[in-house]
C-alpha cells in the first residue's frame, strides 16, 4: 500500500515542499533531476496528480501520462541526447523494482545504456 497523497514523496516535490532541481513544469506535469542519477542526465517526469503507477492510472493520470510521453523528446533535445540516443521507462511494482509509489517515468541518456531487457 502505497502512501497517501499528503505523504508521498513526489506529491511533495510536486507542492514544492520538498526541494528537487526542476526542469520543467506545466499544469499538469513535473520533471526534475533523479537524485542518485544512473546516467549523465537521469530526469524523474511525474503528473503532479496522485497515482502509484501504470496499474492504478486514473484517467487525469493517464492523460498526464500521454502528454510526458510527448514532453519527453523535448526534454532530450533540451539536455542534449535527442540525437545519441535515450530511454523512457516506468517501473510497475515490485519485480520492477519501483521505490517510489507515485507514477514516474523516468528519462535517461548520455551514455550507453545497460540492462536492455527487450
Ligand atoms: P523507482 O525506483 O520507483 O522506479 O524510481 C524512484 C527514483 O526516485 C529513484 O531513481 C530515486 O533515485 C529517485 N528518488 C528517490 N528519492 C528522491 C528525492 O528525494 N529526490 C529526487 N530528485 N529523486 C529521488
Ligand atoms: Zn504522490
Amino acid at each position: 500500500m502505497s502512501a497517501p497523497a499528503s505523504e508521498c514523496l513526489f506529491c511533495k516535490i510536486a507542492r514544492k515542499e520538498i526541494p528537487a532541481a526542476v526542469v520543467y513544469e506545466d499544469d499538469t506535469l513535473l520533471a526534475f533531476k533523479d537524485i542518485f542519477p544512473q546516467a549523465p542526465v537521469h530526469l524523474l517526469i511525474i503528473p503532479k496528480v496522485h497515482c502509484e503507477g501504470l496499474a492504478d492510472m486514473t484517467p487525469e493520470a493517464a492523460a498526464a501520462a500521454g502528454r510526458i510521453l510527448q514532453v519527453s523528446a523535448r526534454l532530450a533535445a533540451d539536455h542534449g541526447i535527442q540525437d545519441s540516443g535515450w530511454r523512457l521507462l516506468s517501473n510497475c511494482g515490485a519485480d520492477a523494482g519501483q521505490s517510489v509509489f507515485h507514477l514516474h517515468f523516468h528519462l535517461l541518456g548520455g551514455k550507453t545504456l545497460g540492462g536492455k531487457l527487450c
